[in-house]
């Protein structure tokens, strides 16, 4: 089949969070099944490599028409157009209290960004709010170059949290849509909001994981939306996110000391003495891990608030993040209070990561919410047991006292009974056959593109 599969990021030209690795593996993935894949993504200030410009075109706009930019690529069997405009020359790729704005444009140029590399698809597979606005265009958007009016539409919720609301007259003014589209899924209380828009327009709505899907039909994890989404359950499934098996491979990891594999797991015992050394830990204690961004969503507050018992249990605490300042601050502090048996690195650091998910024992995700998660896969196949909350795709990928540790219940009590759970295993032969179970796990990419080439079939009506 023809995709189009739209992204507001695509790694490794472009990234923010797990939306960029999706949009980077799964259409090489979609490709290895079979299907034809053209990605279409903003040309940012900050791309990484070099699109080859082929031209303008003309993208209906704010009352009018606007000129953008058209950059080409090709990638391992996939080929990709950048939108290419002023609106995206900024240091960041999101943020600005104009994004609304410029994501419209950017959705509005996608179809003829399409007809000009003389792609028509069968298929479009939008992706989160940014992109969101193409269900709608789709159906009722006046100047669409021929054979795209009509389209069926995928659309995949990465984050639920995140849903694109503007001023819904404004709005439909920016995307040349009909007024009559104001009684329509895209008004959410009087306010545009794109995330409802698409779930409401596209033919078929996935998010990233079997559990999410269930949760964010809930009002605990729906952010206003769980009534639309139970509403329209009949064309919303989960499929679960792979993992680039390339970039996290402990037997091929340039950034370790040495590789190690689940026949021969010295070369882990080398990277923990390694981090140990690097942040002076003692060598005795377990250590727990944690890679994250630092924000509310991860539950990071709680390793602070369960740290004196964490230790207390013998673990010590090596965490690499950014993000909130008070978060940022917290962890600072526990790190000055108790050297030697806490780290912390604030800030992005691909290398550290790597260490870390190598080095450290169990990795700490206590997730409010969690749609996929990557980190406890990447540390299952670097053999370091996720202690997690039972959420979403944690829950779906982690098996308790198998291949990892969960708990129910976003507090320190809930986190500190699953941390005491990994202490007692840690001490039993069981922990290292626990590893070689974690590390032999299957995370990949062909399921979930044959998971999505389905989708793309009932959403054509085959
Ligand atoms: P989310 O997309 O919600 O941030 P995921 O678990 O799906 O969470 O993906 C997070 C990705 O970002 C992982 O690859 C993780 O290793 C990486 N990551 C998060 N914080 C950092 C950091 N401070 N430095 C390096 N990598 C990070």
């Amino acid at each position: 089949m023809k995709v189009l599969f739209v992204s507001s990021e695509v790694y490794p030209y472009s990234k923010s969070g797990g939306l960029g690795d999706v949009a980077g593996a799964l259409p090489q993935a979609l490709v290895k099944a079979g299907h034809e894949v053209l990605v279409v993504s903003p040309w940012y200030q900050t791309l990484k490599g070099a699109p080859l410009w082929i031209g303008d075109v003309a993208a209906p706009f704010d009352g009018g028409f606007s000129q953008v930019g058209v950059g080409t690529l090709e990638r391992q069997g996939v080929r990709y157009a950048f939108v290419g405009h002023s609106q995206f020359q900024r240091d960041q790729l999101y943020g600005y209290p104009d994004d609304v704005k410029r994501f419209c444009l950017f959705s509005r140029a996608v179809p003829q960004v399409a007809e000009r590399v003389g792609f028509v698809p069968d298929v479009v597979h939008a992706n989160d709010w940014h992109s969101a606005y193409l269900p709608l265009i789709l159906k009722d958007g006046w100047h669409l170059p021929a054979g795209f009016p009509g389209r069926p539409c995928v659309f995949s919720i990465h984050n639920l949290q995140y849903q694109g609301v503007s001023e819904l007259e404004a709005t439909l003014y920016w995307l040349r849509l009909p007024s009559s589209l104001k009684n329509s899924y895209l008004n959410h209380f009087g306010s545009a909001n794109a995330m409802q828009g698409a779930i409401g327009f596209a033919e078929q709505v996935t998010t990233v994981s079997p559990g999410y899907a269930e949760e964010i039909q809930r009002p605990e994890y729906g952010y206003g939306l769980d009534g639309t989404l139970r509403h329209l359950s009949f064309k919303l499934r989960g499929i679960l996110n792979g993992l680039d098996t390339e970039v996290w491979n402990p037997a091929s990891d340039p950034n370790l000391p040495a590789p190690y594999s689940a026949d021969d797991l010295s070369g882990k015992q080398q990277a923990r003495e390694a981090l140990c050394e690097r942040f002076r830990l003692g060598g005795g204690r377990p250590i727990l891990g944690v890679v994250s961004r630092l924000v509310e969503q991860k539950g990071i507050d709680l390793v602070l608030k369960a740290l004196p018992q964490l230790l207390g249990q013998g673990w010590s605490l090596v965490v690499l993040g950014s993000g909130e300042a008070w978060l940022e601050e917290g962890l600072r502090q526990a790190a000055a209070w108790h050297p030697g048996q806490v780290a912390a690195v604030i800030g992005h650091d691909e290398q550290l990561a790597h260490l870390i998910y190598a080095g450290a024992d169990a990795l700490a995700v206590p997730s409010r919410f969690e749609p996929c998660g990557l980190s406890q896969m990447i540390a299952m196949r670097y053999g370091t047991l996720p202690i997690a909350r039972a959420t979403g795709g944690l829950k779906d990928t982690i098996i308790h006292d198998q291949d990892g540790f969960l708990f129910t219940h976003a507090n320190p009590e809930g986190l500190l009974w699953a941390a005491g759970q990994a202490r007692r295993r840690y001490a039993e032969a069981r922990w290292e056959a626990m590893m070689v179970r974690a590390m032999s796990k299957e995370f990949s990419w062909a399921r979930s593109a044959q998971a999505y080439g389905e989708v793309y079939r009932l959403a054509w009506g085959g």
